[in-house]
């Protein structure tokens, strides 16, 4: 009732779940890859919360570090201040990118500050390094980066952003390298790309290559390149960083959702030596950001728990054949149902597009991908649609059998005659 009369979503009220007279879940616990309800209902979790819970939830080991991290101190001042977990935790990340060559970690709230940070380290890089002129942005149409004004003006999901354009900072979108081959690359301060996949576009990959071909070109031109892993980040594409699949080491990487295991908002941009030194020697070179909250020993303890959870459980190494299962679970339900126009998987991510059974997409106010999802759910999936593309995005410890149950929802959910 209360969050009836005050609460206000995000999204909404335009693709509110209550558009259909639907009540949004009340969701009150969790353990591994499912949800429960305030009803006592379980769910598979298909979107790991919000490409968050990385471990899934109520994992032992982070509810001790949280429970440990609490009872030492909960919150300090990181200006001026240090604190052991964020040094362990900056200490660890610089050792998990494979050149170690991103050695500086700036830690801030979530996504979009991740790369609010990027893109303002990158500004006033150029502005100390004696080329102001580079202060525009390169970002690929259709990409998501986040709300905050800076990354907002970054994303090219026009229904979204457009209305803020004008507001924002200078961007040539591009849809792909010839285009950005054409541009003036002396205006340019850096090229923002999600590697391997764009979530938000309806999780597309990218052709193979195309991240190496992107360096390449942000080396010839003197361009940063920031890439934005977010989504992708701690194991989602199968390994650690998606950069590491073509061996591309980015000038910033903005990591956040899984930092913590899904526990915490909490953020990092890794940058290298060489941006760093920019902004050394006088005051005013200094960069002048930062939050309350920035660098809290809660989910830096999380992070590390997190972090130590990758190793103790193998991690990735049990993946692999959790990320082949899924394929063929999506092989197996594109065959055997007609609306499944397209099946797209990036490691453990995977985007289910319908549309009518002649091929053509279905009208957006059908909210097809909607009702089936609210279809999957009574069958014990729980998951959220982009447009008509179902998101598969489970959490990293869910098992071969979880995976067959949720594709089987989905398989009941379309069988349904949702349409
Ligand atoms: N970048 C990408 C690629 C994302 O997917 C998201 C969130 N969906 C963000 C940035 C923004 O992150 P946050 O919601 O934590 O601000």
């Amino acid at each position: 009732e209360a969050d009836k009369r005050h609460g206000w979503h995000p999204f909404t009220p335009q693709e509110a779940w209550t558009d259909d007279g639907h009540e949004p879940l009340v969701l009150v616990r969790g353990e591994g890859a499912w949800l429960g309800d305030s009803e006592g209902r379980k769910y598979f979790d298909g979107n790991s919360s919000i490409w968050t819970n990385i471990h899934g939830h109520n994992h032992p080991a982070l509810n001790a570090a949280l429970r440990k991290q609490a009872e030492e101190v909960a919150h300090t001042s990181y200006l001026g201040f240090a604190n052991p977990r964020a040094s362990e935790l900056a200490e660890k990340l610089v050792s998990l990118v494979p050149s170690r060559t991103l050695e500086r970690v700036f830690f801030s709230d979530n996504g979009s500050t991740a790369v609010e940070v990027a893109m303002k380290m990158s500004l006033q890089y150029w502005m100390q390094s004696g080329e102001p002129t580079r202060d525009r942005f390169v970002a690929f149409a259709n990409g998501y980066h986040g709300d905050t004004m800076g990354a907002a003006s970054l994303g090219g999901v026009s229904r979204f952003f457009e209305r803020f354009r004008k507001f924002g900072v200078e961007v040539d979108f591009v849809e792909s390298l010839d285009e950005l081959a054409k541009l003036d690359a002396g205006k340019i301060a850096a090229v923002m790309v999600e590697p391997l996949i764009q979530g938000v576009n309806e999780m597309r990959p990218w052709p193979e290559g195309m991240l190496r071909n992107l360096r390449t070109a942000c080396d010839d031109a003197g361009m940063h390149l920031i890439l934005d892993e977010v989504m992708t980040g701690f194991g989602r594409t199968g390994t650690m960083f998606a950069c590491e699949q073509e061996s591309v080491v980015p000038d910033f990487l903005c990591l956040a959702k899984g930092l913590t295991g899904g526990y915490m908002p909490m953020a990092a941009t890794m940058t290298t030596a060489k941006v760093y030194e920019a902004f050394l020697g006088a005051a005013e070179n200094a960069f002048y950001y930062g939050h309350s909250y920035t660098a809290n020993p809660l989910g830096c303890a999380l992070a590390l728990a997190s972090l130590e959870l990758f190793e103790s459980e193998r991690t990735l190494e049990r993946l692999k054949p959790k990320i082949a299962a899924m394929g063929e679970l999506l092989v197996a339900l594109k065959e055997k149902q007609p609306m499944v126009h397209e099946v797209r998987q990036c490691g453990f991510v995977a985007g289910i597009e319908l549309r009518q059974l002649d091929g053509s997409p279905f009208s957006p106010s059908e909210k097809m991908g909607e009702k089936v999802c609210v279809a999957a759910r009574e069958h014990g999936l729980l998951t959220r649609p982009i447009r008509d593309t179902i998101v598969m995005m489970p959490p990293l410890c869910a098992e071969v059998g979880d995976l067959e149950k949720a594709f089987e929802a989905l398989r009941r959910a379309l069988a349904s005659g949702v349409s």
